[in-house]
């Protein structure tokens, strides 16, 4: 049966992938966790209108978690002008990332005044801790991603807690950010068991999500670089496809 709260998958992939769109999803139309470029394609395929988010959760910058920043920014500033604020969240050095993207992406529009800045409202995350973000109460946990700083999120929305890892290996730190959750969002980069202290695998994962799956919290899976078998309790993300929770 239908809950209350759509999922949308916007792209399951890992940087590495079968042909899925790049790792992102929307919740309630309002959250985006990461933004990858193959995201905002998938956003006009489903017919949804990007003016709708209010906040971004970028986990860490990496280009498959970051880089559709300038088409969804260019969107705004011609096709889908926004009039209320738009809130992203992410590692130090973001802010300063995100403008030489745009400088990079679209040089002639810059020249041209047209600009495809909008200002958003950031909320630098540098440690562990309670962040708010449009009128979100949220936790930052480190993750573990080869040294980076990258950071796993979790909040209460409509009464529901959820939690995202973003991409990370297998570690205190993620469990404690899973722990206790209504919904789960894993990275599984790895269908089969590989030595990757930067990502997770099928084993990984099942470890990470026993205590969730034994009592039937909702787990997704994402961020894929192929389709693992199944695995019981957990839902493998497919791409455009809505989840609801
Ligand atoms: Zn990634
Ligand atoms: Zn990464």
């Amino acid at each position: 049966m239908n809950g209350r709260i759509p999922i949308v998958c916007l792209g399951s992939g890992a940087a590495l992938n079968d042909g899925r769109g790049w790792n992102s999803l929307l919740i309630d139309g309002r959250i985006l966790l990461d933004l990858s470029p193959s995201a905002i394609t998938q956003i006009h395929r489903l017919g949804i209108d990007p003016r709708t988010i209010e906040v971004i959760f970028i986990s860490h910058l990496h280009a498959d978690h970051l880089f559709g920043i300038p088409f969804l920014f260019l969107e705004y500033r011609i096709r889908y002008e926004r009039s209320s604020p738009l809130h992203i969240v992410g590692p130090a050095g973001l802010p300063e990332r995100i403008e030489s993207l745009c400088t990079l992406a679209w040089p002639e529009l810059d020249r041209g005044g047209l600009g495809t800045r909008i200002e958003p409202v950031y909320t630098i995350v540098r440690e562990e801790g309670e962040y708010e973000a449009a009128g979100l109460k949220f936790t930052a946990i480190p993750m573990e991603h080869f040294g980076l700083s990258a950071f796993g999120y979790r909040f209460t929305h409509k009464g529901k807690t959820f939690a995202y890892t973003g991409d990370t290996g297998e570690g205190e730190s993620a469990g404690q950010l899973l722990e206790g959750v209504d919904v789960a969002i894993v990275e599984l980069t790895h269908p089969g068991p590989v030595d990757d202290p930067g990502h997770l695998d099928v084993e990984g994962v099942s470890r990470l999500t026993k205590e969730l799956v034994g009592r039937g919290a909702t787990v997704l899976a994402t961020h894929m670089s192929e389709t693992p078998p199944p695995i019981e309790g957990i839902t493998l993300c497919e791409d455009g496809k809505t989840y609801w929770v």
